[in-house]
């Protein structure tokens, strides 16, 4: 069984707007220090819960043997990881861009090298300045692209024109977050889809 630290927790701000996804531990800590409430579907309603009555929500599943989802177990509890929480405390509104950041611009070009065009996993992948950083090329959305290591060396310090390449397409600055629309394709996280309409798709991932 796989362990329900694993699992992912949608975190919603006071007006019940989609603001980021974490880890469980991460949504348990906010919890436990009452910053947050969960946010949970049975059967056809809503509920919320603090800390201790979704504990007991939990052991009473359990004793049930109702043990659909994901799971964490200590010394003493066994506890439910909820699927969505709230938070309590502070009105953060969704931010409207996708974090710039490695796994993202991964993402955006689906782990393809942009010079020949080949998928390869992450660790054979580098990020290419498109513009060589020696010649004031900047890292933006628009100058860095995924390449892999041959092309990388293999362009050098040169624009690709001068090394003969070219790139398969122009980089951007996504929109949406690539990497969470695969996410939610998991029916695992289908009840996300009753908070996230459009500002859903701008949730940023914590790298
Ligand atoms: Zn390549």
């Amino acid at each position: 069984m796989p362990s329900g630290l694993d699992a992912r927790v949608l975190v919603l701000n006071r007006n019940y707007m989609a603001i980021r996804v974490v880890g469980a531990r991460r949504a348990f800590r906010l919890l436990y220090k009452d910053r947050a409430e969960v946010v949970s579907q049975h059967d056809e309603s809503w509920g919320t819960y603090d800390f201790s009555s979704w504990v007991e929500l939990s052991q009473a599943r359990h004793r049930f043997r109702d043990e659909a989802g994901d799971w964490i177990r200590t010394v003493n509890l066994t506890i439910r990881v909820p699927k969505i929480i709230r938070l309590l405390l502070f009105d953060r509104m969704p931010r409207r861009t996708v974090k710039f950041n490695r796994r993202n611009i991964f993402a955006r070009d689906d782990n393809r090298c942009q010079y020949c065009g080949r998928r390869f996993p992450t660790s054979e992948l580098t990020l290419d300045h498109i513009l060589p950083r020696s010649r004031g090329g900047q890292s933006t959305w628009t100058n860095l692209v995924c390449a892999c290591t041959r092309c990388n060396i293999r362009k050098g310090g040169r624009r690709p024109e001068e090394a003969g390449m070219k790139l398969t397409r122009r980089p951007y600055q996504p929109k949406t977050s690539p990497t969470l629309q695969l996410r939610i394709t998991s029916p695992k996280y289908e009840s996300w889809k009753h908070f996230v309409d459009e500002a859903y798709w701008s949730v940023p991932l914590q790298p």
